[in-house]
């Protein structure tokens, strides 16, 4: 029988503290037939969604947001934590389970008007997606989609979406 992106994603248990069970993507990328499958899966669920930009979550993100950046034609802007990009920024801080977090992206990141799709390796609480929906806006954008491979569904990050489409390859509870 032929495989499926989930045959190639290492289950973790304790990672990164106890309690927590990390899917790990590092097997998918590293065989070309995983990778490969991984990037058809999202590009599946894509269609024919008109977009201008991709914008890329840092770290994992990129991996998938660039290649499919790539595969539609398009350019792919950077979600970074605070402190990483270089020129002037537009910062959006979230809650985290303990503490907060900051994310940010250049304001020239996106054009006002642009149409924006949003690539992550996985939807957890939602809230780095939701904190990048809120970057984009801020910058005159509209997200069309956001995309990943993977989705823990127990943890609802899409409700903290409501009116953006989201779209997962793969589900755990
Ligand atoms: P959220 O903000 O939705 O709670 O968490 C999603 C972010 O945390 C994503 O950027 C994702 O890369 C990272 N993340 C959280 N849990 C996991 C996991 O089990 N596996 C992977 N690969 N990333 C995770």
């Amino acid at each position: 029988m032929s495989k499926s992106v989930k045959d190639y994603v290492r289950s973790i248990s304790d990672f990164p503290e106890e309690g927590v069970l990390f899917r790990d993507i590092t097997p998918v990328i590293q065989d070309p037939q995983g990778f490969r499958l991984a990037l058809e899966g999202m590009q599946e669920l894509i269609g024919d969604t008109q977009f201008d930009v991709i914008v890329a979550a840092e770290s994992r993100g990129f991996l998938f947001g660039a290649p499919l950046a790539d595969r539609y034609g398009k350019g792919v802007t950077l979600l970074r934590k605070k402190g990483k990009l270089p020129w002037k920024t537009v910062s959006q801080s979230y809650e985290l389970e303990y503490g907060s977090a900051e994310v940010e992206m250049h304001e020239d990141a996106i054009l006002p008007g642009q149409k924006v799709l949003i690539v992550d390796d996985l939807i957890a609480t939602g809230g780095t997606v939701e904190a990048a929906v809120k970057l984009v806006e801020k910058l005159g954008g509209e997200v069309v989609m956001a995309v990943f491979l993977m989705e823990l569904t127990d943890l609802k990050g899409r409700e903290r979406l409501k009116g953006c489409e989201v779209k997962s390859v793969i589900k755990y509870e």
